[in-house]
């Protein structure tokens, strides 16, 4: 899979003329071509030449768990045999906005993840390797084909850290974002971040009006410094920097992710000092009581507790969401299904 300009430099070397970019995306990204063969207008050696080397299908799908009304995992198998998972989220108004009809699409961005927060199943495993932008978009594609339903809201908050990826991540962003790729707007993507600090500065310069969720967990270096070993290299002062530097480049409304865990990060304490930090770039909270990962000892704490803590923020006039969520009993939280395919558990 390729972006408009590198078909256009890839078919000049090929001696081919640069409407042929135009054939080809529209094969891809319009008609969903599972060949090269497909592509009938093209020269027969064109396609040849150009299916040994790109192949249009890098993901294979391996298993679905959930049903149609509900949250459905897809376990894609990649052309080395590792596994990755995405997840289509139904109509979710409580997700990121207003619209009640959206079908959001939670993408991989790597094959584990190096950052290792201590809750995490995709970090459990270490990092593997970065997702090519061409399996980033194909998750996309297979989980339209295998639903019969259209995307229209996208979030990177599967397995991986995408701005540890940002070649790539910004690759996927252009052909999901362009005319003539996936026509997704920037406004209808959410990029989900631990906090790297410089990336997200780069990731401001970027054209398109994309969201930005933070994975904050943890409102003080204290706190953070327990469960997320990024803290120690790009502490909470230094990552609300780089937020209002956000801010200053984008108009939407930044999240911060926050899960909840019994006795590490859910006492009225810390919603004090996250409401201070939330109002300080006008950003939104969405609250996730802790997923159990096997294998990890943490708790979520009791619904009454999470209530509590969503109060003190709503009273200090944060607007913050309880996320009652959806998947709960498909191993949704990120990583876990992959893990369970890799050690032959599933
Ligand atoms: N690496 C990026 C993108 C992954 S997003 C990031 O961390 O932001 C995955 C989201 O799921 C993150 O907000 C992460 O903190 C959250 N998450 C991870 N493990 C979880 C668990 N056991 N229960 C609930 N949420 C979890
Ligand atoms: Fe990686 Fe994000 Fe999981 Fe942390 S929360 S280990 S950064 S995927």
């Amino acid at each position: 899979m390729l972006t408009q300009s590198q078909l256009v430099e890839l078919l000049a070397d090929h001696g081919q003329p640069s409407y042929r970019a135009t054939q080809i995306l529209d094969w891809i990204f319009k008609k969903r071509a599972k060949s090269w063969d497909e592509m009938t207008n093209l020269p027969e050696s064109l396609r040849e030449d150009l299916a040994g080397k790109y192949p249009l299908r890098p993901l294979k799908h391996t298993l679905t768990k959930g049903s149609k009304d509900t949250t459905r995992k897809f376990l894609l198998e990649l052309g080395d045999g590792r596994y990755i998972e995405t997840v289509l989220i139904p109509a979710s108004p409580a997700l990121y906005g207003e619209r009640s009809d959206r079908h959001t699409l939670c993408v991989s961005s790597q094959i584990g993840c190096a950052y290792g927060c201590k809750f995490c199943a995709s970090g459990l495993d270490g990092f593997t390797r970065n997702l090519s932008a061409a399996e980033i978009v194909s998750q996309i594609i297979l989980a339209e084909e295998l639903s019969g339903e259209k995307v229209n809201n996208l979030v990177f908050m599967g397995m991986g850290e995408p701005l540890a990826n940002f070649k790539n991540l910004c690759v996927a962003l252009e052909m999901i974002t362009s005319d003539w790729g996936l026509k997704i707007g920037g406004r209808r993507i959410t990029v989900s971040t631990s906090g790297l600090v410089p990336q997200i500065k780069n990731l401001a310069e970027l054209p398109q009006q994309i969201r930005l969720a933070i994975s904050l967990h943890g409102p003080d270096d204290e706190t953070r410094d327990k469960i997320m070993p990024v803290n120690r290299k790009f502490p909470v002062g230094e990552l609300f920097g780089a937020l209002r530097v956000w801010n200053s480049k984008k108009n939407q409304k930044i999240t911060l992710e926050y899960i909840l865990i019994d006795g590490i990060n859910a006492d009225p304490e810390h919603a004090m000092i996250l409401a201070k930090r939330a109002a300080s770039i006008k950003a939104k909270v969405n609250l996730i009581p802790y997923n159990k990962v096997e294998g990890l000892e943490w708790v979520r704490p009791s619904d009454t507790a999470c209530r509590k803590f969503q109060n003190v923020l709503t009273q200090a006039g944060i607007s913050a969401t309880l996320r009652l969520e959806k998947g709960h009993d498909i191993d949704a939280a990120c990583g876990q299904l992959r893990l369970k395919k890799e050690k032959g558990t599933l």
